[in-house]
């Protein structure tokens, strides 16, 4: 059986499995996120490579844009990680090839290899959340772009200005109207509270019959289907997968997106495994499949 080593960089932590061909876990690390820059994190996955294996391939899931193995951009998520050779520098610390890519790139390759989508062609992936992340298969296969940048859907202009800014500093971004913070932030301005309430103590409002609670979170839901909805009719997708933080929400937050398109909406499959499943499938793919 082919052993492959996945591995899913956080802003906080660093997670990495060896996994068996297809997709079975078999053991896994994780270790705190170093601040110290780029080659502190490729120091610390070796070392958790060297643990785990052995194995025949590195696949990796990463914030930022990623390019041919290389962060083009980040935000600020991890110091100093835009322009780190991610797969350059982890080939030259373990000797074993490695495949890197965009985390919810990674996330939507899990799912649709082994989660939600299995068996799905085309397909918009979602995951909201902090931010707002995206990603897109098109016939089977996840698309990345020119410049490894595609599918942020974040940035998708909606009408009117949300309560925060996007990542991106505008506020007619649908992340500046759905992602939790939003959220959040709408449920403090309708509910006169300025003490900072959470997305998760929302739910509980909103599940104890607060009015408010209720309203801005199936607002943000009806904005984001209707956003995907724009998406599919560019697309002709089959499905929508949703996942996430707010997604966990449940059907008050399922419920109104699949109000407003006409495919099934269906609930991320693999949690925070995802992107380590998707990570290992890039790793076993990398034959014909490398860096795309
Ligand atoms: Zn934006």
């Amino acid at each position: 059986v082919t052993r492959v080593i996945a591995v899913d960089i956080g802003g906080t932590k660093i997670a990495a499995a060896i996994v068996a061909a297809p997709a079975t876990i078999q053991a896994r690390l994780t270790r705190a996120t170093p601040r110290a820059g780029g080659s502190a994190v490729l120091e610390t996955i070796a070392q958790m490579v060297d643990q785990l294996g052995p194995a025949a391939a590195i696949g990796v899931g990463s914030p930022g844009v990623i390019s041919d193995g290389l962060v083009g951009s980040a935000t600020d998520i991890l110091p100093n990680w835009a322009g780190c050779q991610v797969r350059a520098g982890l080939e030259r610390l373990t000797g074993l090839p490695v495949a890197v890519e965009n985390d919810v790139h990674a996330m939507a390759r899990g799912e649709l290899t082994r989660g939600a989508a299995r068996g799905l062609r085309d397909v918009l992936f979602v995951s909201v959340g902090t931010g707002v992340g995206g990603a897109l298969a098109v016939g089977g296969r996840i698309v990345k772009g020119p410049r490894g940048a595609a599918g942020r859907f974040a940035h998708l202009l909606v009408p009117g200005d949300g309560p925060i800014p996007c990542g991106c500093g505008r506020r007619d971004h649908l992340e500046a109207h759905v992602s939790g913070p939003a959220i959040a932030a709408s449920y403090a301005a309708g509910a006169d509270q300025p003490s900072v309430v959470k997305l998760p103590d929302i739910v509980v409002r909103m599940g104890h019959g607060d009015a408010v609670a209720r309203g801005v979170i199936e607002a943000a839901a009806d904005l984001l289907g209707r956003a995907l909805g724009g998406l599919l009719a560019a697309t002709d997708g089959e499905a929508i997968v949703l996942g996430g933080g707010v997604a966990q929400v449940g059907a008050p937050f399922l419920d109104p997106v699949t109000r407003s398109v006409d495919v099934p909406v269906l609930a991320a499959g693999l949690g925070t495994d995802a992107p380590l499943i998707g990570a290992a499938a890039l790793a076993l793919d990398m034959g014909h499949d490398r860096d795309h």
